[in-house]
């Protein structure tokens, strides 16, 4: 067990060398399960997450059939080895409320009327989590959504954002948290947006902040998002210049 750090900020950097508005190495491929119809791999970082598509394909159980639109689930899951002690195979609470959101999140840009009565099924699995699992698993699914050749109004995309104190005890925003700063920080916003539709599509906050200290995170997030939606495309791009 790590013990908590006095503070998250030494001399201006945080304790992985970053700045307060930078974030970590953005890795985006598609393709990585041949076996899906779309499938996507995004690592913020040391947090690896790989999306998987099927669909659209027929609904079961047939009472959750819509007549004039599709069904976007979503299943997100840890695996077992993704963390430092060993998690507890299949979903508890916080996995179930995690599948909701995205489901949720998704259902905000997938042009569902395009396939009355079908399902389209998003998997998304953490292989190692250092915080942002939620959100890393978006940019995973949204990029997996289009590489299955589902149409879409855009892509989602989004980053986390955070509260960390320095040497004195004072608080600063910061973008794209890990596990040291969600754990022993003193708030994080998990927030996503499709640029296209200029929507939030998820927003999730757990501790303190002022509305300043919010707008003036998001401000930060927003830079990194549009960053993150850059690597989207060329990840998407680059599985047609590479057929
Ligand atoms: P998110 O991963 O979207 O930030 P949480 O805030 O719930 O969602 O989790 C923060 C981080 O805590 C995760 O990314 C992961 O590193 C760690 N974590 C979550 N669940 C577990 C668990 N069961 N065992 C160990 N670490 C966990």
């Amino acid at each position: 067990m790590e013990t908590k750090p006095m503070y998250l900020i030494k001399g201006g950097k945080r304790l992985d060398g970053r700045k307060l508005e930078e974030w970590r190495d953005i890795e985006i491929k598609t393709g990585v399960i041949p076996n899906a119809d779309g499938s996507c791999q995004v690592n913020f970082g040391k947090t690896k997450v790989i999306a998987s598509v099927y669909g659209p394909r027929e609904l079961h159980p047939k009472h959750m059939v819509m007549s004039d639109k599709a069904l976007v689930r979503a299943r997100y899951d840890m695996l077992s080895f993704s963390v430092e002690d060993r998690k507890r195979p299949g979903p508890g609470r916080r996995e179930i409320e995690i599948s909701k959101v995205t489901a949720e999140a998704l259902r905000d840009v997938v042009l569902v009327e395009k396939f009355p009565r079908a399902v389209i099924d998003v998997f998304v699995t953490v292989i190692q989590a250092d915080a942002s699992t939620r959100i890393t698993g978006l940019n995973a699914a949204s990029v997996a959504l289009a590489d299955a050749g589902i149409p879409m109004k855009g892509l989602v995309t989004g980053v986390t954002f955070g509260k960390i104190y320095d040497e004195k005890g004072k608080g600063y925003m910061a973008v794209d948290v890990y596990k040291p700063e969600d754990q022993w920080g003193n708030a994080d916003v998990a927030y996503a947006r499709s640029i296209a539709t200029n929507e939030v599509v998820l927003l999730q906050m757990d501790g303190d902040v002022t509305k300043e200290e919010f707008f003036q995170g998001k401000e930060m997030a927003d830079k990194a998002i549009e960053y993150t939606y850059q690597q989207q495309l060329k990840a998407l791009k680059a599985k047609y210049e590479g057929d």
